[in-house]
């Protein structure tokens, strides 16, 4: 049988433990600050925290700072290669921008390793 988020995992080299399987299903029901995280998985804080820098490093979980607020985790929706991210501040909705979006000119042609961009979506505008 097809597990998606095990797939996931693989796919960006990590193993798939039973931690990181309940984080990455924790935030797909949506953004989450690390004690709703905890809340949810039951996870110890530890490994937690543990696991959610390897999933970020990993690029399959970045992390979103909105002022006055804890930080969010989000998950990435996208397997493309690096890319930039928008996120709502008002309903917390994130998604994946496609790779082409942001583009330094040559010769700064480099890859986007990191970028978000804070705006507001359609609905909340
Ligand atoms: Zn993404
Ligand atoms: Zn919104």
């Amino acid at each position: 049988m097809k597990d998606p988020i095990k797939e996931k995992l693989q796919h960006q080299g990590l193993r798939c433990t039973t931690p990181r399987k309940c984080i990455i299903q924790a935030l797909q029901k949506g953004p989450k600050t690390h004690a709703e995280i905890l809340k949810e998985t039951r996870l110890d804080r530890v490994t937690t925290y543990r696991n959610l820098i390897a999933l970020q490093k990993a690029g399959l979980v970045y992390r979103v700072y909105l002022p006055g607020r804890n930080a969010l985790y989000v998950l990435c929706q996208a397997e493309k290669p690096s890319h930039a991210h928008f996120f709502c501040q008002r309903c917390s909705k994130g998604i994946c921008l496609s790779p082409e979006i942001i583009q330094l000119a040559s010769p700064w042609d480099t890859r986007v390793e990191k970028m978000l961009l804070l705006g507001y979506c359609p609905q909340c505008s």
